[in-house]
């Protein structure tokens, strides 16, 4: 599905394990190990590590004229999450602030690419491309170059394209 012209996409962004280092605080939290731990319920999301490569990756994105969206599933249960991570978008991403989608139910998304790490929220069905981040050697690398690559393809499909 095209959303946008060729050469630009709109991509959502998962955060937890594709911006931000949940697994590292989960890791280092002192109840890490006591029995019935539940990080998602308790780790303050604003403090989280940003993911090795995501800043420059998105600033890349951001560069090649790409629209970009973050999309998130804070926890239910945890409602501080909800206001811990906008805090978090805004201190490491602010160039995507009031750019958000806070949803259980990613395959409602409408857009052209989904970088995610999961396929817990409707990933699978999502109607663009899925990139499942952290699978078959998916890294921020791979996703830049294989976007690079779209975009080349898709400048080359309209310059020699007769229709409008
Ligand atoms: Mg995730």
């Amino acid at each position: 599905m095209k959303v946008y012209s060729m050469n630009k996409l709109r991509i959502y962004i998962d955060m937890d394990g594709v911006l931000a280092n949940f697994d590292k605080a989960a890791d280092e939290h002192p109840s890490n190990g006591v029995k019935g731990y539940r990080p998602d319920l308790i780790l303050d999301f604003s403090k989280f590590e940003v993911m090795p490569g995501a800043k420059e990756a998105v600033k890349k994105l951001l560069d090649m004229g790409h629209d970009l969206f973050i999309a998130t599933t804070p926890p239910w249960s945890h409602p501080s999450a909800w206001g811990q991570k906008r805090n978090w978008v805004e201190k490491h991403f602010p160039a995507l602030k009031r750019k958000m989608v806070l949803t259980h139910r990613k395959d409602l998304l409408i857009g052209d690419i989904l970088i995610d790490d999961t396929k817990w929220r409707g990933q699978p069905d999502f109607k663009g491309q899925w990139f499942h981040f952290g699978k078959n050697g998916m890294d921020w690398k791979y996703v830049i170059e294989t976007i690079e690559t779209i975009n080349k393809v898709n400048f080359n499909y309209e310059k020699s394209s007769t229709h409008v």
